[in-house]
């Protein structure tokens, strides 16, 4: 967390060095390892994750919001069922017999 002297806003990212709004230093900010963030975690309610971890994460959502492969889950489903079907279609015609 830095924070301009000049229009006071705080900013969470840490790479910034001056202010974008009016160019003054940025004071307060410490260059946290991510260790230290992570195990920080518990006590501090922010978070600074990184590009890395925001690529990650974007990459998660997409892939659980917009699934790649759309039509398996239906065909697995269906040939489940099919599969029940038949099975309970075999044990009934052999009790009958
Ligand atoms: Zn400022």
């Amino acid at each position: 967390m830095k924070r301009c002297p000049t229009c006071n806003r705080a900013f969470d990212d840490n790479t910034l060095t001056v202010c974008p709004e009016d160019g003054s230093a940025l004071t307060g900010g410490r260059e946290v390892p991510a260790t230290q963030i992570d195990s920080g975690l518990g006590g501090k309610a922010t978070w600074n994750p990184s590009p890395d971890q925001l690529a990650e994460i974007q990459q998660t959502v997409a892939a659980i919001t917009k699934p790649r492969r759309k039509t398996w889950p239906g065909v697995v489903i269906a040939i489940v069922v099919l599969l029940i079907l038949i099975g309970l279609a075999g044990a009934i015609a052999l009790r009958r017999l």
